[in-house]
């Protein structure tokens, strides 16, 4: 088989491994089939790129499991007309499955590198509607609010406050909340005009969302 024709069948089987794993949703499923993961993991991990696992990436960080990546999708409910911001961009990945659903997404990482890489990604998927930016995504991204839908990929304590700021009424935040050295609960939170309600999905780990953008790299 060419090179060409052992990547379609894998990204078959990595598809009906989300299907098995719960994902229903045929957008995020379609979503999850147009962006090669591939192109976001290290060459040496290629081989890798279409296994139900977490990836390490530069400066320390991990790309997450896509069965995981899919579900957060799913939980947070894009439609074509939102406005996304995602804080902890790392390899641009889960970006990349926002800009399919959403009508733009931004992306923020305290990692200058990081977010370089995601850019030259995304240029060379053509993907116009998804912009990377660096930033404490803790303070969220206040010239580009207010959002409809609020990722957060990096575990936190508590949800910074300016993220429900920037999150419009009828919005939906997700976010891995609890001890960030350990396991935390995925949450969603939404924003209605009588406060926020939150509801919790699963237990999941990510790394710690850290404060401030980083002096280095
Ligand atoms: N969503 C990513 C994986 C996220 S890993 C992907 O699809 O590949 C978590 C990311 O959060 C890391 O890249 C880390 O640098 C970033 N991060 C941690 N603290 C942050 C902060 N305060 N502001 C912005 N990004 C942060």
């Amino acid at each position: 088989m060419s090179d060409r024709q052992d990547e379609d069948t894998e990204i078959a089987a990595f598809l009906r491994g989300l299907h098995r794993r719960g994902i229903r949703d045929p957008a995020v499923l379609r979503a999850m089939e147009l962006v090669p993961r591939a192109l976001f993991v290290e060459p040496g991990l290629r081989r890798h790129a279409y296994d139900d696992v977490a990836l390490p990436i530069a400066c320390g960080q991990t790309i997450s499991q896509p069965s995981l990546v899919a579900e957060m999708t799913e939980a947070l409910q894009v439609t074509a007309g939102h406005r996304v911001l995602e804080v902890g961009t790392g390899s641009g990945y889960q970006a990349a499955i926002l800009s399919h659903l959403a009508a733009d997404v931004v992306t923020v990482d305290r990692y200058r590198s990081l977010v370089a890489e995601a850019q030259v990604r995304f240029q060379e998927l053509g993907l116009r509607n998804v912009s990377a930016l660096v930033a404490d995504g803790r303070g969220g991204m206040p010239s580009r609010a207010p959002y409809d839908r609020i990722m957060v990929t990096a575990a936190t304590r508590e949800v910074p406050p300016a993220l429900f700021e920037q999150l419009r009424i009828d919005g939906l935040l997700v976010a891995p909340v609890g001890d960030p050295a350990s396991v935390q609960d995925l949450t969603r939170y939404a924003k209605g005009v009588d406060g926020i309600s939150a509801t919790r999905l699963c237990a999941v780990r990510f790394v710690p969302l850290l404060e401030g953008v980083s002096a280095r790299l």
